[in-house]
């Protein structure tokens, strides 16, 4: 096949916005197409060489591209730099360039699609030192050869910009089009869903019919499309839609992790279906350990946890890893994460994504052990609104998000790519935002542990109660600590250390050390939650619940300025706490 015939269809393409022109035009090139070359057509045209999870992508650096677009064309550089600043677009720019040289290319052979194919892979492949040289060659190859329309596609490609417009959607209607009836979209979609490659189901669509793709199953190596919830304000009308009963579970604030796991090798996609498995080296360890099956899918969340809090960490923590190649083992050390698993998609030869939620929990306690880094989900079977109601407020001081509510009848089976009933999110908000640091005492501390060995490793901050004269604990304070003023907290605190609780300290955790309310330092929370662990403002706004400060940071003021008594008082938090809730409620 020519490229100059994909690139036609390109040009129809691009001259239209309505998606059921697209699909036709694209269903009419599927039609006469060999089915050799359909994978490579539906990559192209969503302007990738592979499915999204294959490690390679496009997304050549304008410079880089420029620099080779003057190398194979002899083009002026001073010219071409000013059609870029008037133009911004690489393919109309390129286009103009070939348009002008036109009479100049004396030998040149027409481009296939195999071969323009080629050697984009080849540039995508190019990596590491020297690598340059290597794309600037491969691409240089091809635009030789390119007419100017060609030019113009391979320009947007290559550099990561297609931008035609043609959504999978579109490409899943175009196939059914061309190699079923419409009532088969389904079974397009589906073969999508569970093997994340549409390429793949062009081909086996054109080689073998529908009968083809159900044969397809669930397979290690391909991810799944991730099911996602719907969302509802309470627990009445989420147990009413569920049938009165569901399996209630925390709702992590992390990075949702699928992981293949066969004859030992481990590998980890992000919901967005990018392969994350060496930003998680310690994740695949602790998988590999926990792992007592021989081969499976299954999905969880990631979690960052301090260790010297023992709180899970918002989910930024964890984005420090993302795209990072370098100082990965300290963000290891700095940030480590846990796994909260929570379902089985497949297990030992049986595709699970049929079964329903019960049998798919049952097969994912058969292959997992739990350790300190591979945990389930904490889950809960309720049909009791105000049970479902604790089994939220406990949610949330875990540092959760809320609740994800999951259907558990015998249709409640695992919906790839797909939102609805099936699974529910509660996530009203009890927290509010933090935007004014607070002044809290240390009343305690806790033993450091990893890089904090020998060392505190957090203290525990209270806010002062004038009405009753007593340090209400509010938080435990770990971060904004940088590793000088860490060295010198003993020397600070430990004049004012105690053998027990001091007695105007009211706490219902137990430090690892007591002090006398004496130091006073500044913080910034992100927001204030209601905490059962907590004493500030207790039962003030819920029974059994206190304030509490989340993701508290240490500014690096010392208000030696303050005396203890000086502190934020636990009405000025309270009055906080509300002023905020009004804002998100208003
Ligand atoms: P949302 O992103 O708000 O639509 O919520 C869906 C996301 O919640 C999923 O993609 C997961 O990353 C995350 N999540 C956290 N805990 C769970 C859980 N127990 N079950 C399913 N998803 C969860």
């Amino acid at each position: 096949m020519l490229y100059h015939d994909l690139v036609k269809v390109y040009q129809a393409l691009e001259s239209t916005t309505s998606r059921l022109e697209m699909a036709d035009i694209l269903a009419d090139l599927f039609r006469s197409t060999d089915c050799a070359h359909i994978r490579k057509i539906v990559y192209m045209t969503q302007g990738t060489i592979v499915p999204d999870f294959y490690p390679e992508k496009l997304g050549m650096a304008d410079k880089l591209y420029i620099r080779t677009l003057l190398a194979a064309t002899g083009a002026n550089e001073e010219s071409v730099r000013k059609l870029w600043a008037q133009e911004g677009d690489l393919g109309t720019i390129t286009e103009k360039v070939y348009e002008n040289k036109r009479q100049t290319t004396l030998f040149s052979e027409p481009l296939t699609l195999d071969r323009v194919y080629d050697a984009l892979l080849k540039v995508a492949r190019s990596e590491g030192s020297g690598s340059q040289e290597y794309k600037t060659r491969y691409l240089a190859d091809i635009l030789h050869d390119a007419k100017p329309a060609e030019a113009r596609y391979i320009a947007r490609i290559v550099t990561g910009r297609m931008r035609l417009g043609v959504a999978s959607q579109t490409v899943i209607d175009s196939l059914a089009q061309a190699f079923a009836t419409k009532q088969d979209k389904a079974a397009v979609e589906r073969a999508f869903n569970i093997t994340s490659d549409l390429g793949l189901v062009g081909e086996t669509l054109c080689q073998k019919g529908i009968a083809g793709l159900e044969e397809m199953h669930v397979r290690v190596g391909n991810p799944i499309r991730a099911m996602l919830a719907e969302r509802l304000p309470s627990p009445e009308e989420i147990l009413d839609r569920m049938g009165g009963q569901a399996m209630f579970e925390y709702k992590y604030d992390g990075l949702r992790v699928q992981a293949h796991i066969q004859d030992g090798k481990v590998t980890l996609y992000s919901r967005r279906l990018e392969d994350l498995t060496s930003q998680f080296p310690d994740v695949v360890k602790a998988l590999k350990e926990a792992f007592t099956c021989s081969s499976a899918i299954i999905e969880g969340e990631c979690v960052p946890v301090d260790i010297n809090t023992g709180e899970l960490l918002p989910f930024q923590e964890v984005s420090h890893r993302r795209g990072r190649k370098h100082g990965l083992t300290e963000a290891i050390e700095d940030y480590p994460v846990r796994i909260h698993l929570f379902d089985c998609l497949y297990l030992d030869g049986a595709d699970m994504t049929d079964e329903p939620l019960p049998d798919r929990r049952t097969a994912l306690t058969r292959c997992v052990k739990i350790t300190e880094d591979v945990r389930f989900s904490e889950a809960r079977v309720l049909d009791d609104p105000a049970k479902v109601q604790e089994f939220f407020i406990e949610a949330l001081n875990a540092g959760c998000e809320g609740l994800m509510a999951k259907s558990l009848g015998d249709g409640s089976v695992y919906r790839a790519g797909s939102r609805g009933f099936l699974w529910i999110k509660y996530k009203k908000e009890y927290r509010s935002e933090m935007n004014d640091t607070v002044d809290l005492v240390a009343v305690g501390a806790f033993h450091g542990r990893g890089r904090r060995g020998g060392m505190y490793g957090a203290l525990l901050m209270a806010t002062y109660n004038e009405e009753e004269d007593r340090f209400e604990t509010v938080s435990k304070l770990g971060s904004g600590f940088d590793d000088a003023t860490l060295a010198l907290l003993p020397e600070r605190l430990d004049r004012y250390r105690l053998h027990d609780r001091h007695p105007l300290v009211e706490s219902k955790m137990e430090a690892d050390v007591w002090f006398e309310p004496a130091l006073v330092l500044e913080v910034l929370g992100a927001e204030i939650s209601l905490s059962p662990i907590h004493t500030c403002a207790h039962g003030r706004i819920r029974d059994g619940a206190g304030l509490a400060i989340r993701f508290p940071r240490f500014t690096g003021t010392f208000r030696d300025d303050k005396r203890p008594r000086d502190a934020t008082t636990s009405q000025e938090l309270y009055d906080m706490y509300n002023a905020q809730m009004k804002k998100v409620e208003g």
